[in-house]
């Protein structure tokens, strides 16, 4: 559906903390790339936990609606979550999720080596299936016997290990090593973790599929294991493929091995729209001192782009990320550099 795009609406969600920081960055990435992309059409959107104890709605009606009916594709910043729950509350990237049917986290985690020839010790990518699993939150509290106790539902179904294995799939299709892992802990939860990994190993003969997937090499992992072995050698990995809270836990220890939360993008994908987020949250911490690493929120601009399909300017993105990253000279202090989000922004600026 991209051929006949004259321009791009893209929401944008800055939501809370460094998300109003870095989403700027992203806008400016996009527009610096010319007419590589139709020309970008911006659109100011709300949501997050502030706009929530402001006006008592953390999702409006509006940004669901100007999402739906007028933009091609969103960005949002972060959302932080308050650490008890609160009356009335809950989390508005999660609604999005579910409204728009965004049912995959995509990460890619990529190392950048010293000199562009190298290959990167880690490149990979963790595709998380984005809606059920233990995140469809049915728990309850009840005192039993001996005192409280908590129960939570954890539900997985063939429908949407289908579609996330075939998500899984396609990306490993197009990706030079072509191997996929699928994450599980089946040895124990046999009924919910089996049928995710029989519904995944089941994509290729799915009707319709045609051999598609035959140049997909297969493995499958322990999540335990997977974790181990993410640490100990992360280069046996290309696209892993798991269950939401595996994914979830998974994605963030394998962003650790690349140095900086405030490196890593992500995309919410569904199969008509998709939003890109980083994946650090709203980093209270560093909050208005203005050295938030741009870097995570550019890139999940060119991964959207990429889910989009225009690879070109996608790839001048993260190309000029990379050089700014590997020549070290303009970097936030998570990166141990010296510099602003604001001198990083420019300096992406100027290579793209
Ligand atoms: P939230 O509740 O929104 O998830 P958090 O306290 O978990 O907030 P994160 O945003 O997940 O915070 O960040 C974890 C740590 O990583 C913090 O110390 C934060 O400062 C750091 N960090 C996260 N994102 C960035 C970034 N873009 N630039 C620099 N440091 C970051
Ligand atoms: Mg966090």
């Amino acid at each position: 559906a991209t051929a006949a795009r004259t321009s791009l609406k893209v929401g944008l969600i800055p939501g809370d903390g460094i998300g109003r920081e870095v989403i700027p960055a992203a806008k400016a990435a996009l527009l610096a790339l010319g007419s590589d992309i139709p020309k970008p059409e911006f659109v100011d959107l709300l949501a997050g936990f502030e706009l929530f104890t402001r006006t008592g709605t953390a999702l409006p009606e509006e940004t669901i609606r100007v999402l739906e009916e007028e933009c091609d594709c969103a960005l949002f910043g972060a959302v932080s979550s308050p650490t008890r729950r609160v009356a009335g509350y809950s989390s508005p990237i999660v609604a999005l999720r579910k409204k728009l049917d965004l049912y995959a986290n995509v990460r890619p985690v990529v190392s950048v080596a010293a000199n562009p020839e190298d290959k990167p010790s880690v490149d990979l990518v963790v595709v998380r299936e984005n809606t059920e699993c233990l995140y469809v939150k049915q728990e309850e509290l009840t005192i039993g016997e001996h005192g409280k106790e908590a129960r939570a539902i954890r539900l997985i179904t063939e429908r949407a290990s289908r579609r996330i294995g075939q998500m899984a799939f396609e990306i490993a299709l197009g990706r030079p090593r072509k191997h996929l892992t699928i994450i599980h802990k089946s040895n124990v939860l046999s009924t919910t973790d089996g049928l995710f990994r029989e519904t995944v190993r089941g994509v290729p003969s799915l009707p319709g599929v045609n051999g598609k997937y035959d140049g997909v090499e297969v493995a499958e992992q322990i999540v335990d294991s997977a974790v181990y072995r993410l640490f100990r050698e992360p280069q046996i990995y290309d696209v892993m493929v798991a269950p939401n809270l595996y994914g979830d836990i998974i994605s963030d220890a394998a962003a650790a091995l690349v140095g900086s939360l405030g490196l890593v993008p992500s995309v919410n994908a569904g199969d008509k729209f998709v939003m890109g987020e980083p994946v650090h949250g709203s980093a209270p911490d560093i909050l208005g001192q203005g050295i938030a690493n741009p870097l995570a929120s550019i890139r999940s601009a060119a991964l959207m782009l990429r889910h989009l399909g225009y690879t070109k300017g996608a790839d001048r993105i993260d190309k000029a990320v990379d050089e700014v990253i590997r020549e070290g000279k303009v970097l936030t202090p998570d990166l141990g550099g010296k510099s602003g989000t604001k001198e990083v922004v420019d300096e992406v600026v100027k290579r793209i």
